[in-house]
């Protein structure tokens, strides 16, 4: 039973108050487990914990943390086919995918690991009569707060980091799909850790998470999730002027210009736009095709998603599994009508399949949308589903580059040519924290991901990340008054 309770410095517990809450499957709508309803005295207990733990974990030389984050990944990757499998049952991940990515995700520890190791202060020639110098030191108490879509990675795209850096962690999983979390905390447990130094708490986000953000113990909060939660815990974490690391949403424009490689693009894009059934915040927001290729690209575009393989996630056929839970599919649902009731067009899906079995989960067919215009709900807002928004075609860089800023995310964006001066200027130009020419891959640790605008405050991945997870402090010695 230890996975269906929460780990508080170091013990698998039920909640104080003893409640718990159901977690469904999302293929079948059938109810998987009863997790525990953590509250505000879960948060006290976890917090304390990690308080306790701050000053023995970030004590230890930096050489034993990073074996131990070598651990946590080799662990990890021995146990990918098992997470994998309750990825696949608790947030309906193709099995195709689920344990690969379990192992990319277990790479984060690694690169944190030797990372760490090397992550040096400066010398500052400032006074010849002093000795200055900069020296990193963990933060404290790190808050860890993460979303539904890929519910693992977002978990250990902050923890390791800050567990390698010698911070102590409170992880408030997302309610719907934490088992995989619980299943990671099976692992941590194995390895003698000093009792508190990673917390797990379940329950909902209006409840843990608020308690979490407004905790005078808490140091710091990472969150990814919603632009609208992320403005409520800036509001929380402003009460201690807690450090942030926000990752939040994003509408991301893909800019096909006319002479772009229409084939590759069209098997890159797909894939990327489906993937995870679109719940991934880097997915493709907005297509802007220029007008040139604006038939073929979208002739071939619809041909290649009408071929995907939709269904049961078991199955290792399977490309594009359910959408996590009911009520986001209705949310989805929800943004196709408003197209349509704006004026778009649907082309092809946006409806739930009727035959079983995909009529028993949370399934939203692949969907293309066209005709959008920037004043759509669909144009500005993430939709965060299988649904692909073609605005209108457009006939000028100016044009386009005016477009695709227009709008309050600036995560990422994709650019297709053949013409590397004429990429080089979106790259200059497009308002994001990343600008992809002429590929939509993934992201590794060692690749800074983070967004402008309101998609959010700070970098996952890469040495900038590294810092966020740590206190700058300068040391500045008078060397004439140091007689010894
Ligand atoms: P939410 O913002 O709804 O939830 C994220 C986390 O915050 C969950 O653990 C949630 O708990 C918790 N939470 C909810 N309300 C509060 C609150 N008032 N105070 C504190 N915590 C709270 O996001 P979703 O889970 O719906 O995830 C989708 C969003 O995440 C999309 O906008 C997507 O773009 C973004 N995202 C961004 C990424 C990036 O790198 N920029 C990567 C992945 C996703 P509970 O689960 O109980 O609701």
């Amino acid at each position: 039973m230890q996975l269906h309770q929460m780990w508080i410095q170091g013990k698998w517990v039920d909640a104080e108050a003893g409640k718990t809450y159901p977690v469904y499957n999302p293929a079948t709508a059938g109810k998987i487990a009863e997790l525990p309803l953590g509250g505000k005295a879960d948060v006290d207990k976890a917090v304390i914990a990690a308080r306790e733990a701050f000053p023995v974990w970030s004590k230890k030389p930096q050489a034993e943390r990073s074996q131990i984050a070598i651990k946590i990944a080799a662990l990890m990757q021995e146990n990918a086919g098992e997470i994998g499998k309750i990825d696949t049952m608790e947030h309906g991940t193709p099995t195709k995918t689920a344990a690969a990515s379990v192992v990319i995700s277990s790479q984060r520890f690694e690169w944190a690991a030797y990372n760490a190791r090397s992550l040096m202060g400066h010398t500052v020639p400032s006074n010849p009569d002093e000795l200055v110098y900069l020296q990193r030191e963990p933060i404290g108490v790190i808050a860890i707060i993460t979303p539904w879509n890929v519910p693992l990675a977002m978990v250990v795209g902050k923890l390791a980091p800050a567990l390698a850096l010698g911070n102590t962690c409170v992880i408030k999983p997302p309610s719907i799909n934490s088992l995989t979390t619980l299943k990671l905390a099976e692992l941590l447990d194995k390895l003698n850790l000093p009792p508190g130094t990673v917390n797990i708490v379940t329950g909902p986000g209006g409840v843990v998470g608020e308690a979490l953000a407004s905790h005078p113990g808490v140091d710091m909060v990472g969150f990814t999730g919603s632009c609208e939660t992320g403005k409520v815990i800036m509001g929380l974490a402003s009460k201690t002027v807690k450090r942030l690391q926000l990752e939040l949403g994003g509408k991301n424009p893909v800019i096909i210009l006319d002479d772009a490689d229409i084939d590759t693009a069209v098997v890159d894009l797909v894939t990327g736009q489906f993937r995870n059934s679109g719940q991934i915040c880097g997915s493709p927001g907005r297509y802007y095709v220029h007008e040139k290729v604006y038939d073929e690209f979208l002739g071939k575009y619809t041909a290649a998603a009408t071929k995907l393989v939709v269904g049961d996630p078991t199955d290792e056929k399977t490309q594009m599994g359910p959408l996590v839970s009911a009520e986001h599919r209705n949310r989805v649902e929800n943004y196709v009508q408003s197209a349509i009731d704006e004026g778009a067009k649907v082309i092809l899906g946006g409806k739930r399949p009727a035959a079983p079995p995909m009529n028993q989960g949370y399934w939203v067919m692949p969907t293309i949308i066209t005709g959008v215009k920037q004043n759509m709900t669909v144009a500005k807002e993430e939709i965060f589903g299988p649904v692909a928004c073609f605005m209108e075609p457009f006939s000028s860089d100016d044009q386009v580059l005016e477009m695709a800023n227009d709008n309050v995310f600036g995560l990422t964006s994709y650019v297709w040519t053949n013409d590397r001066a004429r990429g080089m200027r979106f790259a200059n130009e497009l308002q994001a924290g990343t600008v992809q020419i002429g590929h939509s891959a993934g992201s590794g640790p060692e690749l800074p991901w983070g967004g402008y605008k309101e998609s959010g405050i700070g970098k996952e991945g890469s040495i900038y990340n590294l810092y966020e997870y740590t206190n700058l402090k300068r040391v500045q010695v008078d060397l004439r008054t140091q007689k010894k």
